[in-house]
This record gives C-alpha cells, structure tokens and sequence, in this order.
C-alpha cells in the first residue's frame, strides 16, 4: 500500500525555542488530518530533542536533514545514525540538493549513508533532481534516473519499503519557481519505472515518491492529484503550520 507524506524540511531555520512552538502546533493541527496521511517534520539536529517530546503520543513523525557516513568515532561535527534513533527519529532526509551543491555530498557517499541508516532502522526520504542547466539541455530524465540508480542499485526490494524518494527539481527550491503538475508527473513515472526495472512492478506501486521545490497551499492541491505523486517535501511553507497542514489536506 503506498502511503501519501508530507514533510517538512526546515533546513537551518528557528531557533530552538521557536522550534518547539512550531512542532506544538503542527501537532495540534495535526489532529484534522486522514488517517492516510503522514505528516513529518525535519528540524535542525539542536532541535531533535525537545521536538521528541512535543511529537510523542501525536501523529507526526521526526525526521533528520541528513546523518554521518560513519557509525562512530572521531568525526567532529557530525552526528550518527543511532544517536538519531535512540532519540526517536524515525526518518532522516539524505540527499538534498544543498547537501549535495554546498556540501560535495556524492551518489557514493549517499549509498554509505543509506546503509548506514537502514540498518539502524531509519526510514530514508532520498532527494534527486535537476539543476537549471541540465533540465535548460533536456537532462532532466537522465539526471534523476542515475541519480536513483546510483544509490538504490545498491539495494534491496525488502530495503525499498524503508525508502522514500523526492524529487526536487534544483530551480524550484526556494525560488517560488514551481514544476507544473505535468513536469513533475512525467518525472515521477519515470522514477517509478526506474524502481520497477530492479525491484519489480510491485515495489514500484509502493513506492512513495514525493515532490519539493515551492509546493504551497495554492499548488498543492493540483501537484497531489497526479497519479504518482505521493504528497510533498517542503521547505519555505513547513515553516507556518497553517500552510504546512493546508498542503497536507490537499490530498
Ligand atoms: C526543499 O528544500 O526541500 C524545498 C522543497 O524547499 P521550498 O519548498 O522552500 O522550495
């Protein structure tokens, strides 16, 4: 059964007080949505822990921006997978364009990351997309399908059900630059033609698969009603709980 999410990316925003009130209400507006939506948040890593205790006993699920590309030792600055879970997160994002533009995060180090988190029972949201100059060279296909590729190659159908995948055309983050509906679409089918080359038609049909870069509550609504797109990655909007949960009711 494919599970329709949205989540929200709140990149390196609030402070951790600020934080806290922005997870009290999502919560709280939380409590008005289907049963068949899952609604996750992403804080900075500051935040994780008191946003675990805003989170429990609610339907929202916690979320990392990213993890270590190692299980443990002296890498300062960054933070392991199982600090992650032993502190209730149950998602970390992997990926993300500006992970992978300011932060040189490559396909090889994303697989090592996967591992990583799979194995410590973390649910990965993995981002792909295409900058402006590949989709201007019509690319745009063929950097998303490596992209796929190169990481979830490496893995199993049974891993696949503990994967999500975004697809976050680079010229639509937080540029108030929106794929259409029909862009996104015939990105998103062909990213489910990728997982079904692998794993099967099956895994494939599963397979939640999200769409981010300027989703808001006045495109949501047409972006969701597309037939493989599977709800939102959010950035800029994840930020005001009432435009967060109104893209989360435009299913
Ligand atoms: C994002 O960074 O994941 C994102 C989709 O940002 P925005 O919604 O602000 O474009």
């Amino acid at each position: 059964m494919r599970k329709f999410i949205v989540a929200g990316n709140w990149k390196m925003n609030t402070t951790v007080p600020e934080g806290v009130e922005l997870a009290k209400a999502v919560v709280e507006k939380s409590k008005k949505l289907p049963a068949n939506v899952e609604l996750v948040v992403a804080p900075p890593f500051t935040h994780l822990y008191p946003v675990a205790d805003v989170l429990k006993g609610s339907k929202v699920a916690l979320s990392a921006q990213n993890c270590a590309d190692h299980e443990k030792g002296a890498y300062t600055g960054e933070v392991a997978v199982n600090m992650l879970t032993s502190l209730g997160c149950q998602y970390t994002i992997l990926g993300h364009s500006e992970r992978r533009q300011y932060y040189g995060e490559t396909d090889e180090k994303l697989v090592v990351k996967t591992q990583l988190a799979l194995a410590a029972g973390l649910k990965v949201i993995l981002c792909v997309g295409e900058n402006l100059e590949e989709r201007e060279a019509g690319k745009h296909f063929d950097v998303v399908t490596a992209q796929t590729k190169n990481v979830l190659y490496n893995f199993t159908a049974e891993d696949m059900k503990n994967v999500v995948i975004a697809y976050e055309p680079v010229w639509a983050i937080g540029t108030g630059k929106t794929a259409t509906a029909a862009q996104a679409e015939e990105i998103h089918a062909c990213i489910r033609n990728v997982i079904a080359e692998k794993f099967g038609a099956q895994v494939a049909d599963d397979m939640t698969i999200l769409y981010g870069g300027s989703c808001k509550p006045s495109n949501a609504k047409e972006l969701f009603a597309e037939k493989d797109i599977d709800g939102g990655l959010i950035g800029g909007a994840a930020l005001k709980a009432d435009d967060f949960l109104a893209i989360a009711l435009s299913f």
